[in-house]
């Protein structure tokens, strides 16, 4: 039997490429893709500003399995699996021998992104979520996805609500603590519904007013609008005025604009955490200006946040399975395209038409 995978064949240019389905050998797992997201970072890789090319794109799916490898009984939770389930994998791969994964780290395993960046000619061939199928390699994570978790919700569980889950862990927030949100996109919504089921008050700046309105739908006490309050000063005073002179206790970044960071600097607090996970791209076009001695006047914790830890796609899932219709998860995907439709459905993301649009390739 055969299966179709979107492959990069260039800058901005998708193509449609046919195999025939790998075997599932020992500790491997073949899905059936139901959904997958189009992710910024997918955006990153079609226009050529990402390390990985020539590859089949997509890394936020769920699927349903096809064939389970010998010596494989349960998911990465101990939870059995049988055919016909849903699962979500882990991305990247963990090749528990490098450095960061003698050292625990095992988002930042060197060989991460061996798997899905290999080009799609290569065995076997199902390397990411713009597919018919995927292939769960033998050192990948992946966990079932509870029976109420909506489709569309779960093809997103593996990259931005598990990255956030994560940093929300290594945050030091404490209930009743003062949480600033540094833009109100996906990343900005998800820790807006985290934080506020931990117990924090949570502050959301953005410049744009309908995100400001979702905001409040995924659990924002407050919300600052940088046309209103135009200046840093402003923005600063409005959150001591909100949180009556404690300040911040932690900022989370999630703008992707450098200019922002310096912004963070400022918010937060004596003693306080910053987050960093908005700027994602190494280039040094991309800098700002910073002054160091606020971070070490006020004693400031920066914590710079990529990937997560593969069980974090676990506690992901069951966050999710709690709270996945107590905020409006599933509005967040606003257009669904065929297999075939790739490349317009990337084009329809990168200019912004499409908030979020999602592959359905089996359709
Ligand atoms: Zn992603
Ligand atoms: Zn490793």
């Amino acid at each position: 039997m055969n299966g179709r995978v979107a492959a990069m064949t260039g800058l901005e240019e998708m193509t449609i490429k046919e195999y025939e389905l790998p075997k599932a050998e020992k500790g491997q797992v073949i899905l059936e893709i139901i959904k997958a997201n189009i992710c910024g970072s997918d955006i990153h890789m079609w226009e050529g500003k990402h390390v990985l090319k020539n590859h089949v794109l997509g890394h936020e799916m769920v699927g349903k399995i096809v064939e389970i490898g010998e010596g494989i009984t349960t998911d990465y939770a101990g939870q059995s699996i049988a055919v016909g389930d849903r699962v979500v994998p882990v991305y990247y791969l963990t090749c528990q021998k490098c450095q960061a994964c003698l050292s625990g780290h095992f988002n930042l395993c060197e060989h991460g992104s061996d798997f899905m960046g290999q080009v799609s000619e290569k065995h076997p061939h199902f390397t990411g979520g713009f597919g018919t199928h995927y292939f769960i390699h033998t050192n990948q994570y992946f966990y079932k996805v509870p029976d109420n978790i909506p489709d569309n919700v779960a093809a997103g569980s593996n990259c931005g609500i598990a990255q956030i889950m994560y940093a929300m862990d290594n945050s030091n927030l404490k209930v009743n603590d003062y949480f600033v949100i540094q833009g109100a996109g996906g990343l900005g919504l998800f820790a807006s519904a985290i934080a506020k089921t931990m117990g924090a008050n949570v502050i959301v700046i953005d410049g744009v007013e309908s995100r400001l309105t979702e905001a409040k739908k995924f659990g924002a006490d407050f919300v600052i609008n940088m046309r209103e309050y135009d200046t840093v000063d402003k923005r600063i005073a409005r959150i001591n005025e909100i949180s009556n002179g404690h300040g911040a206790d932690v900022v989370l970044e999630v703008t992707g604009v450098p200019k922002a960071f310096d912004e963070g600097l400022r918010i937060v607090r004596m003693g306080g955490t910053y987050l960093e996970l908005g700027n994602v791209l190494v280039d040094e076009s991309l800098n700002t200006t910073i002054v160091p001695g606020l971070i070490t006047r006020k004693c400031i914790t920066i914590k710079g946040i990529l990937r997560y830890q593969p069980w974090y796609l676990h506690k992901t899932l069951l966050f999710l399975e709690k709270y996945h219709d107590k905020y409006p998860f599933s509005s967040l995907t606003d257009r669904t395209y065929s297999l075939d439709e790739v490349q317009l459905a990337l084009e329809k993301a990168a200019s912004k038409e499409v908030q979020r649009a999602i592959i359905e390739p089996n359709k």
